[in-house]
């Protein structure tokens, strides 16, 4: 059986409108043609060779043999109260990941995955308790976002956020390569303003991105400021600790036009002390960004608590005299596990992923 990994075969969706044309002028075809077929898939959402009418029988043939093109298969859909809608998706090799749209009334915005599971161990997500299973093709990340698009009919996707399961700077190829075709005009379009990479940070692959041709936005999942604390939930840090990640992300700032943005999950008698603001303060006080507050989403198997509304806005007004906005963001689709990771893991084994809590 071919896969969607075998060399004779090209996946359509991990080549940029570029690629493309080179590889259909390569079968003797002109570039005319690659950019009606790019237009079937890009623009009428037609992903079977076989209905692309205005071509040839044997070009369709052709296509067939050469090309792979397909979207991940949709295991279950769940829709929570608040109008997230968080999929449960099954890849080529039976491998599943998750995705999370989040619509409003025009627009939506798209939570992805990046990776089967995860190394980076991170002590409050699921995912990383699995380990890595495998990074996600281009065409893989490509096809969230079509399914999406799909889905959503007459709403535009608006943003799209790395924040599913996976660390996507450690699938770094992948993931530009995936930029490139999402905001590239004949391919998905969308303006890398509105394109979010969440990491726990990466250092040489923060400092690659910042000197890509594609400019993204970029979140880092801090959940704390002192080195002990964020040893002991993101092992991440022990390799590259805050004050080079620091240096790292002032660097990205001047590089980019985006400010970083981070993510700080609340934990009660953990990282909301006065201690954790104090070093908070001071890692921030300097630097042009966002701040983003997030309760802790319980989560089955940690024993961490969620602080109360009178803890959280004791936090708050401690760091209010920071010049950053800080926004404490809701944990959307709570009601279906909204934390990433946790439906795939209902199928598999519990994961419970989180670059981010909706
Ligand atoms: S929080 Fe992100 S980086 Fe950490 S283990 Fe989970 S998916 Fe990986």
């Amino acid at each position: 059986m071919i896969s969607a990994q075998s060399p004779e075969v090209i996946n359509f969706l991990d080549l940029t409108p570029e690629e493309f044309h080179k590889a259909i002028q390569e079968l003797g075809q002109s570039k005319f043609r690659a950019t009606q077929i790019l237009d079937w898939v890009y623009d009428k959402n037609i992903y079977d060779f076989q209905e692309m009418l205005n071509l040839s029988k044997d070009l369709r043939t052709l296509l067939k043999q050469r090309f792979r093109l397909f979207l991940p298969k949709v295991i279950e859909s769940f829709k929570s109260a608040d109008g997230s809608v968080k999929f449960l998706l099954e890849l080529w090799d039976n491998s599943r990941i998750e995705m999370i749209l989040m619509p409003s009334e025009k627009s939506a915005t798209l939570c992805i995955s990046s990776q089967v599971g995860c190394s980076r161990k991170c002590k409050f997500c699921a995912t990383g308790k699995l380990g890595l299973t495998r990074n996600l093709l281009t065409s893989e990340i490509i096809g969230q976002i079509l399914l999406a698009r799909k889905y959503i009919k007459n709403r535009k996707l608006t943003n799209v956020v790395f924040m599913g399961m996976g660390e996507p700077l450690d699938n770094y190829e992948n993931v530009v390569q995936a930029v490139r075709i999402m905001t590239h005009e004949k391919a998905i379009n969308l303006s890398s303003r509105k394109i979010t990479i969440s990491t726990s940070g990466v250092i040489p692959k923060i400092k690659l991105l910042a000197n890509e041709d594609i400019k993204v936005k970029l979140a880092v999942s801090l959940n704390a400021v002192i080195d002990s604390k964020r040893n002991e939930i993101m092992p991440i840090n022990k390799i590259f600790p805050l004050a080079d990640l620091k240096k790292t992300l002032l660097d990205f700032r001047h590089s980019t036009a985006y400010k970083v943005t981070y993510e700080y999950v609340m934990i009660k008698k953990f990282n909301i002390g006065n201690d954790d603001v104090r070093a908070l303060l001071k890692f921030l006080g300097d630097q042009s960004c966002k701040l983003n507050l997030i309760a802790w989403n319980p989560v089955e198997g940690l024993d961490y608590e969620a602080p109360n509304e009178k803890e959280i806005e004791e936090f708050k007004a401690k760091l209010a005299q920071l010049q950053c906005p800080i926004i404490q963001r809701d944990s959307r689709g709570n009601d279906i596990n909204g934390a990433c990771g946790q439906l795939a893991g209902k199928n598999i084994e519990r994961k419970e992923g989180d670059h981010g809590k909706y």
